[in-house]
C-alpha cells in the first residue's frame, strides 16, 4: 500500500519465565516516499517492537515468528545479516529515547560521529572525519566545542542533537525516531522537534515518529497510526484522526486529552492495558470496550478502509 515501506501480518513473541509475550499481533502499517507517519499507543502497545523489527533488531528471547517488512519492495525480514548491515543505518537509521545510552561511553563524540559517517557512506574515517563539522553545524552544535567531549559530558538535548547527526549522516530514505523528546524537558523538546522537522524536509527523507503523544504526533506527522495491545487499530491523515476518530481505543484517547477548561476532569479511558501472555481473545480492547457485542471477543477485526484513506480495525465498521 505504501511505495517505500509495507509492513504486514507482523508477528513478534518474548519468551519469558512468565510466559511467551504475544507482543506483536499481526501489525499492518505502510509508509510512503517522504511522508510521515506517527505511531501512538500507551507504553506496551508494541510501538517500539514494531521500529525494532523493522531494523531487524529484535534478540531473544524476543523472535519475529511470521509477517513482511518490505522495503523498497524488498523483505528485510529475508535477508542475511551481511545484505541487512546495508540497510540499517544507511538506508533506514534510528533514533532513540535515550541517546546518552545509545552513545558509546568510551569515545569521544567527534570520534564516534565520524565513524558513523565512515560506515553509512563506506569512506574511510579520515575522509569522514573532514565531514564532522558540517554534520555538529547541521544540528547546531559547535564543532570546536563540541568534539572533544565524551557523552556524560552532553546534556540530554546536546546528545540528542548528536544521535540526530549521526542518523542523518548516511541521507537514509526512513528515518525511525522512537520517542525522541520524551527524555528532554519540553523547551528542548520542542526545538528538538523543530530540527528534525527543518532537517528531514532539507533532506526529503520518510519518519516514523513514535510516540505517546497523539497532539505530537498530529502535529508533525501526514498520517497518524494507533497501536493498541499488539495491533494497528486505526490509520489515518492527523486531521482526520482528531477530527474523527472511529474506533472506540482512539475516541477514548482524545478524550482524555486534558483541556484547559478546567471544568472538565481527565476522563481517561476505564480498565487497564492487557497482560501479552494471556491476551483477551478476538479484539484485544473487548474487556475495555464499551460498545462491545459477542462477535468481538472471538474474532480478531482486521484493518479495513471504512472511509478514504481511514482505516479501522473494529467489528463495528464491518
Ligand atoms: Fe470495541 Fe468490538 Fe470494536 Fe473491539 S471490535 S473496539 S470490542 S466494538
Ligand atoms: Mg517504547
Amino acid at each position: 500500500r505504501g511505495s517505500l515501506l509495507n509492513v504486514s501480518k507482523l508477528r513478534v513473541v518474548f519468551y519469558t519465565y512468565r510466559g511467551v509475550i504475544k507482543a506483536l499481533n499481526g501489525v499492518e502499517l505502510w509508509l510512503n516516499e517522504e511522508e510521515r507517519l506517527g505511531i501512538v499507543g500507551e507504553t506496551g502497545c508494541g510501538k517500539s517492537v514494531t521500529a525494532l523489527s523493522i531494523m531487524r533488531l529484535i534478540e531473544q528471547p524476543g523472535e519475529i515468528v511470521s509477517g513482511n517488512v518490505l522495503f523498497n519492495n524488498q523483505d528485510l525480514l529475508k535477508l542475511d545479516e551481511n545484505e541487512m548491515d546495508k540497510i540499517r543505518g544507511k538506508k533506514i537509521s534510528m533514533i532513540f529515547q535515550e541517546p546518552i545510552a545509545a552513545l558509546n561511553p568510551v569515545f569521544k563524540v567527534g570520534f564516534q560521529i565520524a565513524e558513523t559517517i565512515a560506515h553509512s557512506r563506506e569512506i574511510t574515517i579520515k575522509d569522514a572525519y573532514s565531514q564532522v563539522p558540517e554534520a555538529l553545524e547541521m544540528v547546531g552544535l559547535d564543532w570546536q566545542r563540541t568534539k572533544d567531549l565524551y557523552p556524560h559530558e552532553l546534556s540530554g538535548g546536546m546528545a540528542q542533537r548528536v544521535m540526530i547527526a549521526m542518523a542523518l549522516a548516511a541521507r537514509p530514505k526512513l528515518l525511525i525516531a522512537d520517542e525522541p523528546t520524551s527524555a528532554l524537558d519540553v523547551t528542548i523538546q520542542a526545538q528538538i522537534l523543530e530540527l528534525l522537522d527543518k532537517l528531514v524536509t532539507v533532506g526529503k527523507n520518510a519518519v516514523i515518529l513514535i510516540t505517546h503523544d497523539l497532539g505530537i504526533a498530529s502535529e508533525f506527522c501526514d498520517r497518524v497510526a494507533v497501536m493498541y495491545a499488539g495491533n494497528v487499530i486505526e490509520v489515518a491523515k492527523s486531521e482526520e484522526i482528531f477530527n474523527n476518530p472511529l474506533h472506540p481505543y482512539t475516541k477514548g484517547l482524545i478524550e482524555s486529552i486534558p483541556v484547559i477548561d478546567k471544568s472538565r476532569d481527565l476522563k481517561g479511558i476505564a480498565g487497564t492495558v492487557p497482560d501479552l501472555v494471556d491476551p483477551p481473545s478476538g479484539c484485544r480492547f473487548h474487556p475495555r470496550c464499551n460498545r462491545a457485542f459477542d462477535k468481538c471477543s472471538s474474532e480478531l477485526p482486521s484493518l479495513l478502509e471504512i472511509e478514504p484513506d481511514h482505516f479501522v480495525a473494529c467489528h463495528l465498521y464491518n
